[in-house]
């Protein structure tokens, strides 16, 4: 039997940011935070200015500040001199080619450097960037770029091709296409330019725009997981909570080698894959290939990374791909590992400290919250299955909330330990989303006036131990409602896990005339196992003793795949849609062959 907690061995030579954590929660303060940044003339922000200027014309210019690993074997170094005279080009040319501060220049493209450059460009010369996961189709492009109204957007050739081009007609508010990495020579498409053209022309000086901190910096479109994506907007003073918690999440040092194995087109991919390691100072790696087990090993190897930040799916990939692998490999320089995007199950946090020698720490956060908000930190021991506490600055809350004629009016706050209710935080983070893009009245339905100040409710239910611990029980839609139990599919997800035949599981309820809601598991196997009766019924058993028969699934299904999006959660509202028969609905960021 596992202990319950994992308690932290510190390195004495190189103590976290974070070491006190009562003592940091108490005296901070997000105006001290902002004040460790530079800031423009006259009060202004700049996200850009923060991640690169800040650093290029110090003594940091000459260090690595993105290391790009070609899914070819090539690979590029871009210091952050380097960096601040390409996104000088970058916002030079898009000012040229008419775009001017706040229109919105959308990103297409695969993990190039272009990708990069653009998006502090952009930032730069103050206008608004939305990144698109590179595998939409066109539909879901068109529904966004349409929503965001678009003025500009970055793509390459092929994905130009392939899903813009169709589409174009119907994207009024669209100018400007530019037209990345066409290094082939090949000729640009018909109404779109070249961007090496562009940036050849481009002066290498540029003043970045003085942006308000409340000024639009980035529209991000979350994962679609329980429905339609919405649009989150966020402002250029999200960058002091990239900052914050880059150093007390994160603990990224100037000297570290970080990895995000985000894309860019999710939130995670820029909050920690693009702003929050360069506001550090820190190498970042980016490697433009898909997941692949063994050379995700050597990456980290071989590129001596020190803080790694990834996703509960890869972790399960990495464990599926099994053991013999990674005992393969050496990560002499690993110092922390951290995981966010889902609840992670305590059996890939125990991977982490048994084959990679350091357990993975839980973080939570949304596309809405801009930046982390609940994390295991360095010095804080872990409980498995817990996502931590609130960070320095955070303030959250256990509510329940009063409901009359099906809207909230009001929340009653939950103080006691070990009770289920929705995660609220009070509102006032620097990287709180300002709006849902073109829906203003679900935006205003996500907050609360309350005895604690004015509260944003997430949707998520949680629980709160009595050392302060969170706890994940589900999302507020995928919670079953069992013979007056409320069970969160996480829960019953993790105690099949433990079970060495499975891969993944995915938990829903399905309607019972006795029980309300009856608990269903459809589970993946790992390589080496086969589905049959017998072992249906051993996992059935497995979970009976694990969970006791009231939370226990009743049926098993084994499955090839989970639905899951594009950005690596499983669909559960799709498992439940299609054993029931029903419509599917939003399915735009749904994963091929999910
Ligand atoms: P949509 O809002 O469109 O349904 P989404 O909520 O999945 O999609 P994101 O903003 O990308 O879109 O994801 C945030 C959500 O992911 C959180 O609200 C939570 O449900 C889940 N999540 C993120 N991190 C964790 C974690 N560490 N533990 C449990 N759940 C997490
Ligand atoms: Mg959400």
């Amino acid at each position: 039997m596992r202990p319950p907690v994992i308690r932290k061995k510190l390195d004495a030579l190189r103590p976290p940011h974070l070491l006190d954590f009562e003592r940091e929660r108490t005296s901070f303060s997000w105006s001290q935070a902002r004040a460790e940044l530079q800031g423009l003339p006259g009060g202004a922000l700049n996200i850009a200015h923060e991640a690169v200027e800040r650093h290029a014309r110090g003594a940091r210019a000459n260090r690595v500040a993105l290391r790009w690993l070609g899914a070819g074997g090539d690979s590029i170094d871009f210091t952050y001199a380097d960096l601040s005279a390409l996104s000088n080009r970058f916002a030079d040319a898009l000012t040229r080619v008419g775009l001017a501060r706040g229109d919105v220049l959308f990103l297409l493209a695969p993990r190039i450097p272009e990708l990069y450059i653009a998006v502090l460009g952009a930032l730069k010369a103050g206008v608004v960037v939305s990144p698109l996961f590179s595998a939409f189709g066109p539909e879901p492009i068109a529904t966004r770029i349409r929503l965001g109204r678009g003025r500009a957007l970055l793509t390459t050739r092929s994905l130009y091709e392939r899903k813009v081009a169709s589409i174009r007609t119907q994207l009024e508010s669209l100018q400007t296409v530019l037209i990345a990495g066409n290094h082939e020579g090949a000729p640009v498409p018909e109404g779109a330019l070249g961007l090496d053209a562009l940036l050849d022309a481009a002066s290498e000086r540029f003043d970045t725009a003085a942006t308000r901190p409340d000024e639009l910096a980035l529209l991000h479109f979350t994962s679609g997981t329980t429905g339609k994506p919405k649009g989150a907007m966020h402002v250029h003073e999200a960058v002091v909570t990239h900052y914050a918690t880059g150093k007390y999440a994160l603990d990224l040092h100037d000297d570290d080698v970080f990895w995000c194995t985000a894309d860019p087109g999710w939130v995670t991919g820029m909050s920690y894959g693009v702003i929050a390691p360069l506001l550090h100072g820190v190498t970042m790696i980016v490697d433009e290939a898909e997941f692949d087990a063994e050379r995700w090993y050597r990456i980290l190897r071989d590129e001596r990374v020190t803080v790694w930040y990834t996703a509960p799916t890869a972790v399960r990939m990495l464990m599926k791909a099994g053991t013999e692998l990674a005992r393969q490999f050496r990560f002499d320089r690993l110092r922390f590992v951290a995981s966010v995007g889902e609840p992670l199950n305590p059996e890939a946090v125990w991977w982490g400290h048994e084959v990679l020698g350091l357990p993975i720490h839980d973080n939570w956060w949304q596309t809405e919250t801009g930046g982390i908000m609940i994390a295991n930190t360095p010095a804080l021991d872990i409980k498995p299955g817990s996502m931590g506490k609130p960070l320095p600055g955070v303030d959250a809350f256990v509510v329940r909330r009063r409901v009359e004629n099906e809207s909230t009016v009001g929340v009653e706050i939950i103080d006691a330990p070990d009770e289920e209710g929705e995660l609220a935080l009070r509102a006032g983070w620097p990287s709180m989303f300002r709006g849902y893009l073109g829906n203003e009245e679900r935006y205003r339905k996500c907050f609360v006036d309350s005895p604690r100040g004015r509260l944003y409710l997430t949707e998520d239910l949680v629980r709160r131990d009595a050392d302060g611990y969170f706890w994940f029980v589900g999302r507020a839609d995928d919670v079953i409602k069992s013979a007056g139990h409320l069970i969160g599919p996480f829960e019953v997800e993790s105690a099949l896990m433990e079970h060495p035949a499975v891969a993944e599981a995915g938990v829903i309820g399905k309607p019972d005339p006795v029980i309300g809601e009856a608990v269903k598991a459809f589970v993946s196997l790992k390589p080496g196992f086969a589905a049959s009766e017998a072992l249906r019924l051993e996992l059935l058993g497995h979970a009976r003793k694990r969970l006791g028969p009231a939370v226990a699934p009743k049926e098993i299904d084994f499955t090839t795949t989970l639905p899951r999006t594009r950005s690596g959660k499983i669909m559960r509202r799709l498992l439940r849609a299609r054993e029931l028969g029903l419509p599917e609905g939003d399915t735009s960021t749904l994963e091929s062959g999910g």
